[in-house]
């Protein structure tokens, strides 16, 4: 154990102050365990915000990433990395979609799924593409991808927005063909299979139906972001899948590399031709680093279970929650547990930021996110022991906040 550690600033006076952290700083983890730097242990029920899906220091994963950095751990995309292959092709298994392009984070795949929907526009004569975004959307913070985003706090600052975006509500499938009526610009819909940042708001999967005939009838893309709800955290490789859809574009980074950066775009047959030399490209992206990271991630999930295990240890934790929060749910203090498998959200009647604080005291870490939702994103090796604990430690801070005065 290292030394205790006196005392940790609010503040890093060299470190931009883009986050407010906690006073918190992390020193070493095993499966769903981290401990911080002072020696204190906490159950990990946020894994990095969605990344870790094997958890920490993995027993297959940690000697295979030792072996790859010891041969190499980066070339350059001048030459083929043998791996870039090997995961792709396993992509496209899962997905039923075509070719991939590999970068290395979340929003660089959104980016690159833009600039696929617009040269998909181009290509067919439309000279000012325009694209289909969601409310409480989050797709990023590049100027093109916070202009995506349905968030104003993510935007506020950053004017003028990149345009060709036309936004409408979840859901709503009316409401989207008012917004598109007559246009005949509109190249794509994007948007999240269940939305991580903007509350852990799930689309139904009705609307996925009816979403994809209007995408076929209308020659449009659908564009489904899996950065944070794909690669197994819901119980399917992505979520999209539960209502039997494939979409023609697919960005996906988070969990891919269980920690290592890897962000990749999975393309169906109508995207997959788009780019061409020269059209895109990146110095990082499918880095052999990388590439072994996403290989091996995907070989342990499908060694172990993992999909399976997601869904029944989810629908444990979510039933456990339920239990604990039942009266709070009659009273409508809590408003909602949403969300599938391990990717769940808490909805509170008020503001709940503080949670993340008291639950590190109480040695669990969460994050809340769009002010007043708990959000659950564990690895998916949790074990249905750690989800009780998840439960039994976070739902009596929940209720005692509820019943402080406003
Ligand atoms: C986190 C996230 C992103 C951005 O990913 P970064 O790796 O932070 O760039 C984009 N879309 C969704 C749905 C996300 O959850």
């Amino acid at each position: 154990m290292n030394a205790p550690h006196p005392f940790i600033e609010a503040a890093s006076p060299h470190v931009m102050n883009t986050y407010g952290r906690l006073p918190i700083a992390m020193s070493h983890g095993q499966g769903c365990r981290v401990w911080d730097v002072n020696g204190k242990v906490y159950l990990d029920a946020l894994g990095g915000i969605a990344v870790n899906t094997l958890g920490h220091n993995h027993p297959k994963l940690v000697p295979a990433l030792q072996d790859q950095i010891s041969k190499i751990i980066h070339s350059c995309n001048y030459y083929h990395v043998p791996n870039q292959e090997a995961l792709a092709k396993k992509l496209v298994e899962l997905s039923g979609m075509s070719n991939v392009f590999f970068c290395s984070t979340g929003l660089e795949a959104n980016e690159a799924a833009l600039k696929l929907a617009r040269k998909y526009g181009h290509d067919k004569g439309i000279e000012r593409p325009e694209i289909v975004v969601y409310e409480k959307a989050f797709h990023g913070r590049s100027i093109a991808t916070l202009s995506a985003t349905g968030n104003p706090k993510v935007q506020a600052g950053f004017g003028p927005l990149v345009e060709g975006f036309i936004r409408v509500p979840i859901n709503n499938i009316e409401a989207l063909k008012a917004a598109t009526e007559g246009n005949p610009n509109v190249v794509a819909v994007f948007f999240e299979a269940i939305q991580g940042e903007g509350g852990i708001n799930p689309m139904h999967l009705d609307y996925l139906r009816d979403l994809r005939k209007l995408c076929d009838e209308r020659d449009w893309l659908m564009m489904i972001d899996e950065v944070q709800c794909g690669m197994g955290r819901t119980g399917k490789w992505f979520a999209h899948q539960w209502a039997g859809i494939v979409p023609d574009v697919m960005p996906l980074a988070k969990g891919l590399g269980s920690g290592v950066p890897v962000g990749a775009v999975v393309a169906g047959p109508k995207a997959a031709q788009i780019f061409q030399p020269g059209n895109h490209g990146t110095t990082f992206g499918g880095n052999p680093l990388a590439m072994r990271a996403g290989v091996e991630t995907i070989r342990i999930m499908e060694e172990d279970g993992l999909l399976a295990h997601a869904a029944a240890v989810g629908a444990h934790l979510k039933a456990g929650l339920e239990t604990a929060l039942a009266a709070e749910l009659a009273a409508g203090t809590v408003k909602e547990i949403r969300g599938q498998g391990l990717m769940l959200g808490i909805d509170l009647a008020k503001p709940c930021g503080v949670l993340t604080q008291r639950a590190a005291d109480a040695g669990l870490l969460i994050s809340v996110t769009a002010d007043s939702v708990v959000r659950l994103v564990p690895p998916l090796i949790l074990s249905r022991a750690e989800a009780d604990e998840i439960v039994a430690r976070l739902c009596p801070l929940i209720s005692a906040l509820l019943k402080e005065a406003p």
